[in-house]
């Protein structure tokens, strides 16, 4: 049983080893088995927990360089039009009924769907996204004032939001944990946070293995469980409402599509593994269903709390 040590974790030059912990951010345990070997990066899980880590996490600098170019210029580029209305429409739902319409900030706001939904519904809206590609875009097309940076860079003033959206973000930072942290100081006592993730303990993560989409090595660095998430944000100091991942978001097909497709035989038997084992052992520790692909989680800053 390996203890997690810098040395350990650290490999090529390097650039990763401060932001590593020497226990698992989520649950405290000190083990660590390695999950994925991609060549360039490793990832390694908590067998507690189930946190998925990459190593090694890149520097802030060249993390930056990676927002400024590439990131944009590929895949993303495509959905940067596609607004997602529908489920804006439905966060913004839920939050509403927490907070009603006040401030929000979407960290890792992206090309600003989100925002742009909160503000036609009369929230005030700002967010922060590292890519300036993606904040001139938010700015200039949607009108919308938003930070560029790193969370931490943007100076947001503490206590002045209503609610905090991360929509597919969190897996993208390098220290998660103080990221939440960070985000919790920044609601007001009683504001709510919203967390959106890929699940590592899903349908899909388990049946594509190394091949799993999530893993996006260079750009995401944690890969959470229902479980992980969870202690993670209760380590940061806020009351979870609610973690689920229900097994109808499977990368926006449903579960029958998936299981009965041409590879049906292997999803199935996997599908039936995982159910029995750790679909049931995430689920415990989750408040909801499972074993979709995304994990979703509704925090709250306690009054009073700090
Ligand atoms: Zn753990």
């Amino acid at each position: 049983m390996k203890k997690y040590h810098y040395e350990d974790f650290t490999s090529g030059n390097g650039i990763g080893r401060v932001m590593l912990k020497e226990k698992c951010i989520a649950c405290g345990s000190d083990r660590r088995e390695t999950a994925f070997d991609l060549g360039d990066t490793r990832i390694y899980r908590c067998p507690s927990c189930g946190l998925g880590v990459a190593d090694p996490i890149p520097a802030r600098e060249d993390l930056k360089k990676r927002y400024e170019a590439e990131y944009y210029e590929t895949g993303y580029s495509e959905g940067i039009e596609r607004r997602p209305s529908e489920a804006a429409a439905r966060l913004l739902d839920v939050l509403e009924k927490h907070t009603g319409k006040g401030r929000l900030l979407d960290i890792g706001c992206g090309a600003g769907a989100y925002l742009a939904a909160a503000r036609d519904r009369g929230w005030e809206a700002t967010g922060v996204d590292v890519s300036p590609f993606a904040v001139n875009f938010v700015r200039e097309k949607l009108g919308i004032p938003v930070r560029s940076g790193f969370l931490d860079e943007a100076g947001f003033e503490e206590s002045s939001f209503d609610a905090a959206i991360m929509v597919h973000s969190l897996e993208h930072q390098q220290d998660p944990a103080a990221t939440l942290g960070l985000t919790k100081s920044l609601l007001k006592p009683g504001g709510v946070l919203f967390v959106s993730v890929p699940n590592f303990a899903g349908v899909s993560a388990l049946r594509r293995g190394s091949e799993w989409e999530g893993l996006q090595p260079g750009f995401h660095f944690y890969f959470f469980t229902p479980g992980s998430l969870r202690g993670i944000a209760a380590r940061a100091g806020f009351e979870v409402l609610e973690v689920s991942a229900p097994v109808e978001i499977i990368s926006g097909a449903s579960v029958d599509a998936v299981l009965g497709s041409r590879a049906g035989a292997l999803a199935r038997r996997v599908a039936r593994g995982l159910m029995g084992s750790a679909i049931d052992r995430a689920r415990k520790r989750a408040s909801g269903p499972a074993g979709g692909d995304t994990i979703t989680m509704m925090a709250r800053r306690p009054e009073g709390g700090i």
